[in-house]
């Protein structure tokens, strides 16, 4: 991904726990170069070369589309090899390349990660096709872009849906004035001040880290650092720098609540992102040789599984119940704000969750130009309790990001139906089938066909 947008302020800190290895205050490069794929065993196999020409394809789209590439690896030669070309040539050498990938399909009982990886190859450049005709000017509806790219489509949700949580949030949260005010007067009574920023997360980053480490073996060497920058769409982002390392920013244009801690903590870093970059580095790129794990095309099926494990991730390490006794005794003290809060907050949030669909819906209506911006702000203040700054900053997000909105809840969704199915209630199997789903390149769509479960 390109870091030329401004940072604003910039501060690092080093992570005590974490920061085993480089100094502080120098953030690595956005691009480390790690060590080039290993060869396939005996050189025969095919789809080396096929998964090379796409990590080729994808760094030329980088180059029409600064969004695109968030993580890339590989070698230093390819990215200086991958020049920016028309996108109607990428566009024909990818229409080959899906040609070339689709008659190497394996036999019939191959190797079930074999098979996994051929038709999630053959996926994710069908995304890049799409990509690229979005680039070329083609309009999308929502639905059909989020088809396209993430091979997900979000059913419609009726306002309905959100009246009866709201209904219950009336109740929750009695007094005079409009309930958007009564429930933005409350949040902000759980902000972390700036002061205790650092604390609060460092307190949380060790509680994801410990219960993750108690479950996920991780390379020694994994590590990550953490910058707050300012003049962002997003809340939170982990740059993945390759050799096991993150980048993680947190953005504070917007009060962090104390929710965020262990939200942030653990979507960002320990069992999310930074935890499913480093499993697919070393149970696919380093064990397996496989060249195409080295770059992460945002727009692409990938990424609602990246979002998904990320959010389901929070409450594989934090089950409510455990979550809540976190947040009294280490969370809440470290923020400086009263324990005894903490029961009620986190039931007012559990509702307020709820809603988060709204946002889908907001942005299905808004690109598909049923209404225009400052309405898409006017339905997230009523549907999903978003404050004013919020719902702008939400706007800005779509208006960047699109239908890319889906993976957070859908992706989440569809990831929590996929490992309870495997796992139920069982915490250790939990950890298993999600550590299982990080390190292995499954599809969306196979999330929910148990047939295609290997
Ligand atoms: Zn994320």
């Amino acid at each position: 991904m390109t870091t030329s947008a401004a940072r604003g302020r910039l501060w690092v800190l080093c992570l005590a726990v974490l920061a085993a290895g480089p100094g502080c205050g120098t953030p690595p490069d956005r691009v480390v170069t790690t060590q080039a794929a290993a060869p396939a065993a005996g050189g025969s196999d095919p789809m080396q070369g096929l998964a090379t020409e796409y990590v080729m394809l994808v760094l030329a789209v980088g180059h029409h589309d600064p969004d695109y590439v968030d993580a890339y690896y590989g070698p230093a030669e390819w990215r200086t090899a991958a020049v920016k070309r028309p996108l109607a040539e990428i566009a024909k050498d990818a229409s080959a390349l899906a040609g070339r990938v689709a008659a190497a399909a394996p036999a019939a009982g191959s190797d079930s990660m074999v098979a996994l990886r051929h038709r999630y190859l053959a996926r994710q450049l069908e995304a890049l096709r799409a990509r690229v005709r979005m680039l070329e000017g083609a309009r999308l509806s929502f639905d059909e872009e989020s088809k396209a790219l993430y091979d997900a489509v979000d059913a419609p949700h009726d306002v309905k849906e959100f009246q009866s949580v709201l209904a219950q949030l009336e109740v929750a949260l009695p007094g005079p004035g409009p309930l958007l005010d009564r429930y933005t007067r409350f949040r902000d009574a759980h902000v972390i001040p700036t002061a205790r920023l650092d604390a609060t997360f460092k307190a949380a980053i060790d509680g994801c880290r410990s219960r993750t480490l108690a479950h996920v073996q991780l390379p020694p060497e994994e590590r990550f650092t953490i910058e707050y920058v300012t003049n962002k769409s997003w809340s939170g982002y982990n740059w993945y720098q390759g050799g096991y390392r993150s980048v993680i920013q947190i953005n504070t244009d917007l009060p962090i609540f104390v929710d965020r801690a262990i939200d942030l903590a653990c979507h960002e870093g320990y069992p999310g992102h930074h935890v499913y970059n480093v499993l697919l580095e070393k149970a696919l790129v380093r064990d397996r040789g496989w060249p195409e794990y080295q770059v992460y095309p945002l727009f692409s099926p990938q990424s609602l599984i990246a979002e998904g494990t990320a959010n389901y991730g929070i409450e594989v390490a934090f089950p409510p119940a455990e979550r809540l006794t976190f947040e009294r005794d280490v969370i809440f003290p470290a923020a400086g704000l009263d324990p005894a809060g903490a029961e009620r907050y986190y039931r007012v949030l559990g509702l307020v969750d709820r809603l988060s669909y709204a946002g889908n819906e907001a942005a299905r209506r808004y690109l598909d130009g049923e209404i225009d911006a400052k309405q898409a702000v006017s339905w997230l203040e009523t549907y999903g309790l978003y404050s004013p700054a919020r719902a702008r900053q939400r706007v800005k997000f779509v208006d960047q990001y699109r239908s890319y909105v889906i993976n957070y809840n859908l992706g989440k969704d569809m990831v929590a139906r996929y490992i309870e199915a495997a796992a139920g209630d069982d915490r250790s199997r939990r950890w298993t089938a999600f550590a299982d789903l990080l390190a292995s390149p499954r599809l969306p769509s196979s999330l929910t066909a148990s047939d295609e479960r290997q």
